[in-house]
């Protein structure tokens, strides 16, 4: 019997993962789908999320420490920074494109759009120091908390607070959190993974400066600690679509709720937001990126791309997370698309980090989005700001879920809106949050290739399933 592909295998456990989990809310087993089947999703992401860490670091090292040539690294560092700033500010620029051609926020009802912005007007008078109320202006003392009578708002001003507290910082701070003060602290969260690839480099160019005599046996040592952490990547993989099953009827689920027709309500009244946001993303997960590829570098075509990218992706959708899906992505672009591990365990690791491209549209289009229902015009100056703050934004974002979510706070500040309003798009921002991640993945993946090729770094023996 001929084999189903992988990748076709997780396709069909996410399908059966949704469909669970839609059968699940009617016939009244959201229970039993949270207590028996959730967990296994859980456990998968652990997984992964173990194997990130020390993939990362042996493969950064083992790749550096055999380079014979220093100044390549400086080379593709340079490069890889200056390609993920061209590709995010290329996703900002498409999403501003979309949406104002399809203007989602204007398919709203007229009059809570004219109630939307009295509440912006009473908002903005507040945080000046004056209310109006009932067309008079009134003077408050300070900063009053925005209205959002939603069970959301106590955990969104807390979110607000901390990105306030992160932004008046010195503006040196990301390069403060980059260096690691104990290598163990940054072992223990994914999201000091800039501070795991600075210690990697460190150690990595350490290496390589001293004798070849010296340093042989840990070399020996770190390519086979190297093996071992990517042929666990193997291992689970095996089993994704058992596990993509789990964590996607867990995670429906648990969207759902008790009361599946209240989701579909709020998904009707942001129906035109998330086509918005799906094209885009689908845009650059489909034509842009796999055309670029093809267009540029002679190994890859359009088909062998988007093949070989798919375990990856499917995983991104599925757990919402670059920094989960690492190992895979590293994986697919090294044995699929025949990127060399130099390259892969180089770029990938920052790129999962740094470069959020899905992120970055997602951004712009919904700071766009929340201005058009408040009837509020953003200026071409104001949308440049966007350009600027959704790039540096999703930069800062973590590779876990929501968190670009969060980032929207300082891009709605900086161009004068209240960043209370995201809790309007908080509903459904699970669902995007696991379709940006995909063009996440996919865009370091891009990058990676078009680095490799220019550096001759890529094979033409690979393991994409034809
Ligand atoms: N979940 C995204 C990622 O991990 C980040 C975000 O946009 O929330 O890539």
């Amino acid at each position: 019997m001929r084999k189903i592909p992988l990748h076709v295998q997780i396709v069909i456990g996410l399908v059966l993962g949704v469909a669970w989990a839609i059968l699940s809310a009617y016939l009244d087993f959201s229970e039993f789908t949270s207590d028996w089947i959730a967990p296994f999703g859980i456990i998968f992401i652990r997984l992964l999320k173990l194997i990130a860490v020390p993939l990362v670091l042996f493969s950064i090292i083992q790749g550096i420490s055999g380079l014979t040539d220093i100044k390549k690294l400086g080379r593709i560092g340079a490069k890889t920074l200056l390609a993920y700033l061209a590709t995010t500010v290329l996703a900002v620029t498409l999403g501003l494109l979309l949406v104002n051609t399809i203007k989602p926020g204007s398919q709203m009802d007229e009059q809570q759009r004219i109630d939307n912005r009295v509440e912006y007007e009473k908002w903005v008078a507040r945080t000046d120091g004056v209310e109006i109320l009932d067309g008079q202006r009134f003077h408050v003392d300070g900063n009053a908390a925005p209205e959002f009578g939603d069970n959301t708002e106590a955990e969104i001003d807390e979110k607000i607070k901390q990105v306030e507290e992160q932004r008046d910082s010195s503006p040196l701070q990301f390069l403060v959190d980059i260096v690691p003060f104990n290598i163990f602290v940054s072992f223990s969260d994914n999201k000091l993974m800039l501070q795991v690839i600075f210690f990697a480099i460190f150690f990595g160019v350490t290496m390589v400066s001293l004798p070849q005599e010296k340093v042989k046996p840990l070399n020996n040592m770190i390519n086979g600690l190297a093996e071992v952490f990517l042929q666990m990547v193997h291992i689970i993989m095996k089993a994704a679509p058992i596990f993509v099953f789990c964590l996607l009827a867990g995670q429906i689920n648990k969207m759902a709720g008790d009361n599946p027709a209240k989701v579909f309500e709020i998904f009707q009244t942001l129906a035109w937001y998330i086509v918005t946001v799906v094209l885009g993303l689908g845009v650059l997960i489909f034509v842009i990126y796999p055309s670029v590829v093809h267009a540029l570098i002679k190994g890859i075509n359009f088909k062998k791309f988007v093949r070989g990218m798919a375990p990856a992706q499917f995983l991104a959708f599925s757990s919402s997370s670059s920094a989960a899906t690492l190992p895979v992505t590293m994986d697919c672009v090294n044995q699929n698309l025949g990127v060399s591990k130099e390259v892969t365990s180089f770029v990938l690791p920052i790129g999962a980090t740094v470069n959020m491209d899905g992120t970055s549209l997602y951004q712009a289009i919904a700071v766009v989005f929340l201005a058009q229902i408040h009837m509020v015009d953003l200026s071409i100056g104001q949308q440049l700001m966007i350009v600027l703050t959704a790039t540096l934004a999703s930069i800062g974002s973590a590779a876990v879920p929501s968190a670009g979510l969060i980032m929207l706070i300082i891009v709605l500040q900086s161009v004068g809106l209240n960043p209370a309003w995201i809790a309007i798009i908080f509903p459904v921002d699970r669902l995007l949050d696991m379709c940006r991640t995909v063009a996440n993945v996919t865009g370091d993946a891009t990058v990676a290739s078009i680095i490799a090729s220019t550096e001759n770094e890529i094979s033409q023996r690979t393991n994409t399933e034809q």
